[in-house]
C-alpha cells in the first residue's frame, strides 16, 4: 500500500482483509499495489500513520473520562483522522477518531473547530459535537468573552441553558443520530436518561405467579385482605361460624299434586 502515486510515496505491508474490512475503498480490487490518491491523503504523513496504526491494532472508541487526555498525536490530530476517515469511507475508524475527539476538545484551540465547520458537513457526526461544543462553552463563558465568538456555532449558544449537558457525555451513536442535532436532547444516549428508563423497566416487571403452597398462601392472604374475617369468627371454634352465619332459609315449596289423581 503506498500512501500517494509520487515517485517518494512511502509504502507500507498491511494484509488486504484489514484493510477491506475497515474502508469499501479499495474493495473488489485485486492489485496487489494499492495506492491512495494525493487528494485522499493530503499529503499529512502522521495522519496517514495514524491510519496504519489503528489499521493494525483495530481498537474500540475511547471512553469520555473527565480530566483524562489521550497522548500525542490523538490529542490534537484527531479532527484530521475523522476527515480523514469520511474521505476513504472508513466509519469504524472515524467512530474511533470522534472518540478522540470528545475526549480530547478541552484541549484544542478555536481553530479546530473553525476547520471543522469549514470541511465537515451538516449534520455529519462530527459537525454536531462541534456545534452542541461550542454553544455549551459560548454560554458557560462572560457574555462576549469566549474563545469561540467568531465560529458559526457560537448563535446556537440561545438554544442553551441550565439544564444543557456537557455534550462528552453522550454515547458516540448520538451524534450519528438525528437526536444529535437538538443541543437540550434528553434521548437515550444520555447515560443518565438510560440508567432511569432500564430501572423504571426492571420495576415494571411483575414476578410470574408461581404455583403451589406459596401461591396458595400469597392469594389467602390477599383475599383476607379483600374480605376481613369479623374479629368474632376468628374464634378457635370453627362452629362458632356456622352460628353466627346461618345459610338463607329456602322459599317456601308448593305442595306436588299427585301425578295419578292428575290422570283422572
Ligand atoms: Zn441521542
Amino acid at each position: 500500500m503506498q500512501d500517494g502515486p509520487e515517485p517518494d510515496a512511502r509504502s507500507f505491508c498491511i494484509r488486504k482483509e484489514l484493510l477491506d474490512n475497515a474502508t469499501t475503498l479499495f474493495r473488489g480490487t485485486t492489485e496487489p499495489r494499492i495506492i491512495f490518491r494525493t487528494k485522499v491523503v493530503k499529503t499529512d504523513p502522521v495522519v496517514f500513520d495514524m491510519f496504519i496504526n489503528w489499521l493494525n491494532h483495530s481498537e474500540d472508541p475511547v471512553p469520555y473520562l473527565p480530566c483524562h487526555y489521550s497522548q500525542e498525536p490523538w490529542r490534537s490530530r484527531a479532527v484530521d483522522v475523522w476527515l480523514f476517515a469520511k474521505r476513504i469511507c472508513a466509519p469504524s475508524l472515524e467512530r474511533y477518531a470522534l472518540s478522540q475527539v470528545v475526549r480530547n476538545c478541552a484541549m484544542q484551540d478555536s481553530s479546530a473547530f473553525a476547520c471543522i465547520e469549514r470541511e465537515a458537513k451538516a449534520k455529519s457526526a462530527l459537525r454536531r459535537f462541534s456545534n452542541h461544543w461550542v454553544a455549551w462553552n459560548c454560554y458557560l463563558a462572560p457574555e462576549g468573552q469566549s474563545e469561540y465568538v467568531d465560529l458559526a456555532a457560537a448563535k446556537l449558544a440561545s438554544v442553551v441553558n441550565s439544564e444543557t449537558n456537557d455534550p462528552r457525555i453522550f454515547e458516540i451513536e448520538h451524534w450519528y443520530s438525528p437526536c444529535g442535532d437538538d443541543i437540550n436532547s434528553s434521548c437515550i444516549h444520555d447515560p443518565v436518561v438510560r440508567e432511569n428508563a432500564v430501572n423504571e423497566l426492571f420495576a415494571s416487571r411483575r414476578p410470574r405467579p408461581e404455583w403451589g403452597l406459596k401461591w396458595e398462601a400469597e392469594n389467602k392472604a390477599s383475599r383476607e385482605k379483600q374480605n376481613p374475617v369479623p374479629s368474632t369468627l376468628k374464634a378457635k371454634n370453627s362452629s362458632a361460624a356456622i352460628k353466627l352465619n346461618p345459610p338463607p332459609p329456602l322459599p317456601p315449596r308448593k305442595t306436588q299434586p299427585i301425578l295419578s289423581s292428575k290422570l283422572k
